[in-house]
């Protein structure tokens, strides 16, 4: 079954080429042209992913995300029309899990979806026992896409989750922001070595300095060092 996507647009044309190119990927989609109308069709129609413009007639991007992100994770693809608004989206930690600024090419646009897809995958396929267990209290929730320290629920964005779960699954092993940037984001082109460092500066934030350890001029890591051909090693929760 075609995987349905959800335009939310308030530029026709913009929106009409978007659909127009997803279409011809494969993809079903259907449009919602101002953000209550984004949220309706959210509910209704149960996409797999929503690409949601920032600024929308009646609700902004930011509230349509927050709507639609309210009962389940759904993966949102954000496009700003500057990149400051991207830092400002980043930096209010609102749940997209990932960001394009126009204007961008449509070949662009797709290699966002399908690396959102892969990504989404590829968490979905980490750790048989869908829970892993760190230092400082924490555990996540694989399954429940859910996070605790010490039994307290914490809030990460999608991405923050996904890069938590990326560096979990190998604890001791440091990980290149390039490595980083493919597994969690699924760039391809090794750009966006900022966008790593601000959500591991996020996760800090939220879970501790010592969760996350830098090696300069190497990458992140969690846990003790290791040997960096050992084999990764989650410990399952019980
Ligand atoms: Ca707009």
């Amino acid at each position: 079954m075609a995987r349905k996507i959800l335009v939310v647009e308030d530029e026709a044309l913009i929106a009409d080429a978007v659909a127009a190119r997803l279409r011809s990927e494969g993809y079903e989609v259907q449009l919602a042209a101002d953000g209550p109308a984004g949220v309706e069709h959210a509910r209704r129609w149960e996409p797999d992913l929503v690409i949601l413009d920032l600024m929308l007639p009646g609700l902004d991007g930011l509230e349509v995300c927050r709507l639609i992100q309210r009962e389940r994770h759904l993966p949102v693809l954000m496009l700003t029309a500057r990149d400051d608004e991207t830092d400002l989206v980043i930096g209010l930690a609102v749940g997209a899990d990932d960001y394009l600024t126009k204007p961008f090419s449509m070949r662009e646009l797709v290699a966002r979806v399908q690396a959102l897809f892969r990504r989404i995958e590829a968490v979905a396929g980490v750790a048989a026992s869908r829970a892993l267990t760190l230092d400082d209290g924490i555990e996540i929730d694989i399954d429940a896409r859910r996070v605790r320290q010490r039994g307290e629920i914490v809030h990460l964005t999608p991405t923050e989750f996904d890069l938590l779960v990326r560096l979990a699954e190998k604890p001791g092993r440091i990980l290149t922001r390039e490595k980083l940037l493919v597994d969690v984001w699924g760039y391809r082109d090794g750009s966006g070595a900022r966008t790593v460092d601000s959500h591991v500066r996020a996760l800090r934030r939220k879970l501790g300095d010592g969760v996350v350890r830098t090696v300069h001029g190497v990458g992140y890591g969690l846990g003790e060092a290791d040997d960096a051909d050992s084999a990764p090693t989650p410990s399952p929760s019980q």
